[in-house]
C-alpha cells in the first residue's frame, strides 16, 4: 500500500522499554504534515532496522501514513546529506534501570527485565492493559501512566485497580480528570474474563489465546493454577508455548490477588449454547475501514457485531474462514480469500446481513 509519503528530518533516535524489557528505538522528527495530522516520531521497529536502512542523525529521511497506522521511517535520503550526520548509538545500558543490556537475534534487552522480573518495561505493560481489548480505560494514556509510575503509586497491573483519588488527581496533575479515570476504573473491573486475562500480559498470548484460555479454563483460578500440561489442553498452545506460560504463572497469580480483593471479575461466561443468527456458525474476517452504513463501527466494534450476530470473528483469512467483509482501502487479505476460494462480501451487503443487530 502506498500510502501517503514526505521527507522529513531525523533529529534523534529515542529508547524505550517494551512491555518484556525489549529496547524500542523511536525516531524524533521534525515536524511534517501526512495525511492530515503532524507527525513528530515514527517506528523503528528494532535496531537492526537502523542499520538495514542506514540511518544516521540528521539525515533526510523519507516517512509514511496511511490511514490510523503508526507513521513509519523508510529510510534516508542520502544525495541529500551534508556530512554533519552523526551515526546513531546503541545502548549499552538499560535507558531506565542502567543496568545490563543483551544484544543478539537482532534484539537489545534490558536484563533485569527480561530474565529478573525487573519494571523497567512496567509503562508498556499498563498501557497495553488499558488498550480497548484489554480493560479498555481510554482516560489511562501514557502520560498518566508515567506518573503513576514515577510516584510509585502502581508496580503492577493488580494496583490499578487499588488507586486513590488523590493518588489520580496527582498524576493527572489536578487536570480534572481524576474522578472521570476514577469511574472508568471501577467499570473496568466489569470486563469479561478473556479481557482481564489478555491485560496481564502474559507473554506469548494475546487476543486470540487469552480468549481460548478464558474459554478452556472458565475462571482465572483455573488459569493461574495451571500446570504446562493442562496449558497444552488449549487449542493454540503446543508444549513450547504451555512451557513459556507456566514459568510466568506465579507471577500472575500476585497480580490477580491484588484483581481479586478489588472485586475485579475473574469469572467467565457460562458455556454459549448453540450459536443462533445470521452469521452462526460463521467464521468472519474483516478487512479494510468501514466508510458506509457501518462507518460508526471500528475493528473491535466490527468483531462484536459479528459475535452478536452469532459468528466468529478472527484476524486473518484462512482455509476455514467463512466471509470476509471488504471496506475501504480492503488491503491483501483479499487475495487471501481469493486463494482459498474464501466468500467475499461488501460493507453494504454484510450491513444488510446484520441489519437486525445493528444499533442504528
Ligand atoms: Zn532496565
Amino acid at each position: 500500500m502506498p500510502g501517503f509519503e514526505r521527507i522529513s528530518r531525523l533529529l534523534d533516535v529515542v529508547w524505550a522499554v517494551g512491555r518484556t524489557g525489549i529496547l524500542a528505538p523511536r525516531a524524533v522528527l521534525e515536524a511534517v504534515e501526512i495525511d492530515g495530522s503532524v507527525v513528530t516520531s515514527a517506528t523503528l521497529h528494532n535496531p537492526t532496522d537502523i542499520t538495514r536502512l542506514g540511518l544516521m542523525k540528521g539525515d533526510r529521511v523519507t516517512v509514511t501514513k496511511a490511514g490510523d497506522i503508526i507513521p513509519q521511517v523508510i529510510g534516508p535520503v542520502t544525495y541529500m546529506r551534508t556530512g554533519a550526520e552523526e551515526e546513531i548509538v546503541f545502548p549499552t545500558v538499560c535507558p531506565v534501570c542502567g543496568g545490563a543490556v543483551n544484544s543478539g537475534k537482532g534484539r537489545w534487552t534490558c536484563d533485569e527485565t527480561a530474565n529478573k522480573d525487573g519494571m523497567c518495561g512496567l509503562p508498556a505493560v499498563l498501557l497495553y492493559a488499558a488498550g480497548r481489548e484489554q480493560l479498555d480505560i481510554d482516560g489511562l494514556g501514557p502520560t498518566v501512566i508515567n506518573n503513576l509510575v514515577e510516584a510509585g503509586a502502581v508496580t503492577d497491573v493488580g494496583d490499578l485497580f487499588h488507586l486513590s483519588l488523590d493518588q489520580l488527581t496527582e498524576a493527572t496533575r489536578g487536570s480534572g480528570e481524576a474522578a472521570n479515570l476514577l469511574a472508568q476504573i471501577n467499570a473496568a473491573k466489569n470486563r469479561p474474563l478473556d479481557q482481564v486475562l489478555c491485560a496481564l500480559g502474559i507473554a506469548g498470548t494475546g487476543r486470540e489465546i487469552s480468549e481460548r484460555m478464558a474459554n478452556h479454563f472458565r475462571t482465572m483460578e483455573a488459569v493461574v493454577t495451571a500446570d504446562a500440561e493442562a496449558l497444552t489442553g488449549v487449542d493454540g498452545i503446543g508444549a513450547t508455548k504451555a512451557q513459556q506460560i507456566a514459568r510466568q504463572l506465579p507471577r500472575v497469580a500476585k497480580v490477580v490477588k491484588k484483581l481479586a480483593a478489588a472485586g475485579v471479575n475473574l469469572i467467565g461466561d457460562a458455556p454459549a449454547g448453540p450459536a443462533t443468527g445470521p452469521l452462526a456458525e460463521k467464521i468472519v474476517v474483516v478487512t479494510g475501514t468501514m466508510t458506509g452504513p457501518l462507518v460508526a463501527y471500528d475493528r473491535v466494534a466490527m468483531k462484536q457485531l459479528i459475535k452478536t450476530a452469532g459468528g466468529q470473528a478472527k484476524d486473518d483469512v484462512t482455509k476455514k474462514t467463512s466471509l470476509l467483509v471488504t471496506g475501504e482501502r480492503a488491503g491483501s487479505k483479499v487475495a487471501k480469500a481469493a486463494k482459498y476460494g474464501v466468500e467475499t462480501i461488501t460493507e453494504e451487503a454484510f450491513a444488510v446481513m446484520v441489519a437486525d443487530f445493528t444499533s442504528s
